[in-house]
């Protein structure tokens, strides 16, 4: 079912408070309100399951638009395209609206489509252990234990703020915090700001905040690649239009979809694509940089596309001005007076701001959640590095699933739900075939060299490399997922219940058994 979003989106009295104390049981736990979670949660309600619970550690909902209210803040895919495609919201302000806006639609989604009485905030998620007897997660969080016949988690790979591993950061006197965690408390007016890290948050608050400090040092590691931003404000006939006729607004989203579907043809051509987006982004730093030296020490010496592509049209402007200054040669060591760069310089400033990203193969629901071998996520993920089946699950792991963002939990429920739980092979399908583990290896071969990105113990991102569906070979193209289809056995699909959206009777949990349908016994499949 879809719904277009009209203009009322109050963010913050969407956000109700728990419901309550946790169920002792549920069918359904849900960790995590993002994207991931708000959207597995309406896909819940839509297929008639009313028995599940979104736990959220915070005390509102939002994840990553909660999280981070640094200056500039927005989102870099377009938003038509960056919001669910059951809620498609007219009322857009730009094609890439700011992070209040995406909050506030979040939280509207989730008021709208009824999750708010599901959502139990201040629920952190301590533990989980699989119980192989009972065939249930048992969780512990703060606000008490229950169990949970599924995980899904919606924990984000972006949630836990990364800072330099070098000498005395948390030493420094003056204010210091993390673009995730931006202090507003902190005035900047006159101010000396020390930056450190040049990735996307901080080519988006950069610009932001240096009209408005004194003298600005951007410490940068590695220089992204950065291509210009087509952003622009919707006029209110456009969105008058989008509103009326909601198929034109299906196919803007489509149309931007489809756009970016061919961009990657940049990074999986033979390279000549590659080099003609590398030649335009080349072209937008000698049209924002004039200076030959600042625009070589702002130059990525990596092939596009191994680390990710920043988009953006006012972060070289900023960096040209003459009160700021880019340090490239890399931090050594944080002072209480300031930062040290690494040829011994002490950069005196009054604050420091990380723009260090995010301890993304560290994620803390992987040390909390204790799979069928008495394993953490953690330790079956030192071994191999991160990886997970589809992204989504790992073998000794029963019933819990891993998502992220807003487009994979909508994608991956619908297929449960619609493909029923016909290609289930026992044994096999909860690892990564060979096939797709190469595919899952990172950069496609002969992509360049990436200089310092995230990668596991042994090496391998734990993402699918993307390829343009069309281009992608029958026989490799996306399959049913079969774990999910193992565990995750969601009532049959009912008319009825889509013609009258989620107001839909209550429908008697289905606790058990978890297994294929087929089956008699109540083991669960393949982990
Ligand atoms: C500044 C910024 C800009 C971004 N822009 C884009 C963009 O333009 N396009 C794009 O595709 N992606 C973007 N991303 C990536 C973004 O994180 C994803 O698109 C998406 O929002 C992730 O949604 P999620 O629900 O998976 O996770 P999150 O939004 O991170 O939500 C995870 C939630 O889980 C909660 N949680 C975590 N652990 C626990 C626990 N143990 N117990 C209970 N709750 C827990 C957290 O509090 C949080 O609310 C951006 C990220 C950042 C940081």
């Amino acid at each position: 079912m879809t719904r277009t979003l009209e203009p009322t989106l109050q963010g913050a009295a969407a956000t109700a408070p728990a419901p309550g104390p946790l169920p002792a049981h549920v069918r359904v736990a849900v960790v995590g309100s993002g994207f991931a979670g708000i959207g597995t949660a309406v896909r819940l309600l839509q297929e008639g399951v009313e028995d599940f619970v979104v736990l959220e550690r915070a005390s509102s909902l939002g994840g990553t638009w909660r999280d981070n209210t640094y200056p500039g803040c927005a989102c870099d895919v377009p938003s038509h395209l960056y919001s669910f495609s059951f809620a498609p919201n007219p009322r857009w302000s730009r094609a890439f609206s700011p992070q209040p806006e995406i909050r506030a639609y979040l939280e509207d989604v989730a008021a709208r489509f009824g999750v708010l009485p599901h959502l139990h905030c201040d629920t952190d998620l301590l533990a989980g252990t699989w119980d192989d007897d009972a065939l249930l997660w048992r969780l512990t969080t703060s606000r008490g234990d229950l169990t949970a016949d599924i995980v899904v988690s919606g924990c984000g790979g972006l949630v836990e703020p990364a800072y330099p591993d070098v000498p005395g950061v948390g030493s420094f006197a003056g204010p210091a915090f993390h673009s995730a965690r931006w202090d507003h408390d902190v005035d900047l007016t006159g101010q000396r700001v020390a930056v450190v890290g040049t990735g996307a948050s901080a080519i988006q608050f950069v610009p932001a905040i240096a009209p408005q400090v004194a003298h600005l040092t951007v410490f940068q590691r590695t220089p992204p690649w950065i291509v210009p931003r087509l952003d622009r404000a919707y006029t209110e006939p456009e969105k008058a239009l989008w509103s009326r006729v909601p198929a034109l607004l299906h196919a803007s989203r489509a149309a931007k979809y489809w756009f970016r579907e061919l961009q990657l043809l940049a990074f999986t051509d033979d390279g000549r694509l590659r080099s003609a987006a590398q030649r335009e982004a080349r072209r937008h730093l000698a049209r924002q940089v004039p200076d030959p030296e600042l625009r070589a020490r702002l130059s990525p010496d990596y092939a596009m596309g191994c680390k990710r592509v920043l988009i953006s049209n006012d972060y070289y402007p900023a960096l040209v001005q003459d009160h700021v200054e880019v340090v490239d040669c890399g931090v050594r060591e944080v002072t209480p007076r300031g930062v040290v760069d690494a040829s011994g310089r002490e950069h005196e400033v009054d604050v420091v701001i990380y723009g260090t990203g995010f301890r993304v193969m560290d994620i803390p629901v992987a040390r909390c959640l204790t799979g069928r071998e008495g394993r953490t996520l953690g330790q079956e993920w030192s071994d191999g590095g991160v990886q997970a089946h589809r992204g989504t699950t790992v073998a000794g792991f029963p019933n819990l699933f891993l998502l992220l963002g807003q487009h994979r939990a909508r994608a991956q429920l619908r297929r449960v739900h619609d493909r029923g739980a016909d290609q289930l092979r026992p044994g096999g399908p909860a690892r990564a075939r060979p096939a797709r583990r190469a595919r899952a290896r990172g950069p496609p071969a002969g992509a360049g060299r990436l200089q310092r990105g995230p990668a596991g113990p042994a090496g391998r991102h734990g993402v699918e490399h993307r390829r343009l569906p069309l281009l992608v070979p029958r026989r490799e193209r996306p399959q049913l997922h079969p774990v999910a289809n193992a565990h995750l056995h969601l009532p049959a699909a009912d008319p009825a219940l889509r013609r009258r959206g989620l107001r839909a009777p209550h429908r008697r949990p289905q606790h058990r058994p978890l297994t294929h349908p087929s089956r008699k016994s109540t083991a669960p499949w393949c982990c």
